[in-house]
């Protein structure tokens, strides 16, 4: 058993060779840290090996909405294997598949009427920038740029790296192989803050310089997730759909972690009352069971890439509209139309509300922030991963902060007790100086 694991010995999972041969998202081969061994998960817990149960603050990276081991879920998926797990989706179709796309069109805003069913989040990206590169194509220019926001992130593959922040990210370590792109400051202004017109003077600076090279902007609409946890003013949204339509630009919204009910409305994009022209959905979309993701747009982009040179939009995963993940994904479009969540995710905003802001007097917190069912602590220093994650063990949950960020994005079925455990713990965390770099 690895000295790397700060967990009893009663598991069956053979943590050395993990240890020595797994690599971890984001984790050294060199000096690996901890890894939890997990045998179970139900509700809002994950159950480790050794028996303990941990209050769920992450929804496994924003995607368990409706807790794990969800009866409805598992029905689905039991139902679905027993006729067809997977079958290709080129010249075949399938009800769960079809079933899914209807129930996609049905919830997203209305201009949007064609859907291209990928495999991850980081798939749908490309997708949605392969589309736009297309259109502009087919209309017969050359457009090879993009405009994206500092502290936006869009994936790990190599073009949504490259929209992705260039300096909170991966662009100077694979420099010469990401193309360059325009890059407009972060929104400044906070979801609550005074909104002021001059926070969109740099964005409207780079489209009136770059308009004709740009096929399209791409954003995180109100919520920028992983490049910093930071929640913008609706109105930076509702201008940059305003810019997009004074230089008949693209607007390609990444909802793939705020879509399907985090924020509090189904789409971020409803807080602005605007609608993009190609939007992006992954990770809830199933319930976060398994992998699954959308790329839906208007039936002016869809019809114009077709009608270009290629006659078609030049993509086709293997597992494309995938039965199981459809039928799945069904499931979890089922209990979010029962509106259940509306509640869930005010609920859990309000305590937020009610909680975080106290927070503020420990000295090491630079700002608390939120809104529907995130919760962000921004510290001032970033956190020691190792310590800060055993403390969180130990206080019985689960919460995986990432530089100076420790926040909470639970499944919205969490009650007040166990965010209060979730709190609670963030508190622990933040009277112990171990738990942060200096
Ligand atoms: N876009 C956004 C906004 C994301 O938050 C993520 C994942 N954190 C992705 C794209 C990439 O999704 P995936 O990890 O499923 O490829």
């Amino acid at each position: 058993m690895s000295n790397n694991c700060a967990i009893s010995n009663n598991t069956n999972v053979d943590l050395d060779f993990d240890r020595k041969h797994i690599w971890h998202p984001y984790t050294s081969t060199v000096s690996p840290l901890t890894c939890y061994p997990v045998e179970s998960a139900q509700g809002v817990e994950i159950v480790l090996e050794d028996g303990r149960k941990l209050v769920d603050g992450m929804s496994s990276w924003w995607s368990t909405i409706h807790g794990y081991n969800h009866p409805a879920l598992n029905q689905a998926a039991k139902n679905q294997i027993d006729k067809m797990s997977h079958v290709m989706f080129g010249g075949i179709t399938h009800k769960p598949a079809v079933d899914l796309c209807q129930k996609l069109l049905s919830i997203a805003p209305s201009s949007l009427n064609h859907v291209f069913l990928s495999d991850s989040g980081s798939v749908a990206v490309e997708v949605s920038l392969k589309m736009a590169l297309q259109y502009w194509h087919s209309k017969g220019e050359k457009r090879s740029k993009f405009l994206a926001l500092r502290n936006g992130y869009h994936g790990d593959t190599f073009a949504a790296m490259s929209v992705t922040d260039p300096d909170n990210s991966m662009h100077s370590l694979y420099k010469g192989f990401l193309p360059q792109h325009v890059f407009s400051q972060a929104p400044s202004i906070g979801f609550y803050q005074q909104w002021d017109e001059s926070c969109l003077d740099d964005i409207k600076h780079q489209v009136a310089s770059h308009h004709t090279d740009i096929a399209a902007i791409i954003l995180e609409p109100i919520v920028q997730g992983a490049g910093g946890m930071r929640i913008y003013h609706p109105n930076y949204l509702k201008g940059v759909r305003a810019l997009c339509d004074q230089y008949g630009l693209l607007l390609i919204a990444d909802e793939i972690a705020t879509g399907l009910g985090r924020t509090g409305k189904m789409f971020a994009c409803e807080h602005a009352e605007i609608e993009p022209d190609i939007l992006c959905i992954g990770k809830a979309i199933t319930g976060g069971y398994v992998t699954l993701a959308a790329t839906l747009t208007t039936s002016h982009v869809a019809n114009t890439v077709c009608e270009g040179e290629a006659g078609c939009f030049m993509h086709g995963p293997t597992f494309m509209g995938n039965p199981l993940a459809c039928s799945i994904a069904n499931a979890s479009l089922d209990l979010l139309a029962t509106g259940e969540w509306i509640q869930q995710v005010r609920n859990i905003e309000s305590y937020f509300a009610k909680t975080l802001p106290s927070l503020t007097k420990y000295e090491r917190v630079k700002e608390v922030r939120w809104l529907g069912a995130i919760g962000v602590v921004e510290a001032r220093t970033p956190v020691n991963m190792e310590t800060i994650q055993k403390a969180f063990v130990d206080a019985g949950v689960w919460i995986r902060p990432f530089g100076k960020l420790i926040y909470i994005m639970p499944p919205y079925i969490i009650d007040t007790h166990s965010l209060d455990k979730l709190i609670e713990a963030i508190r622990l965390t933040l009277d112990r100086s171990d738990c942060f770099q200096s």
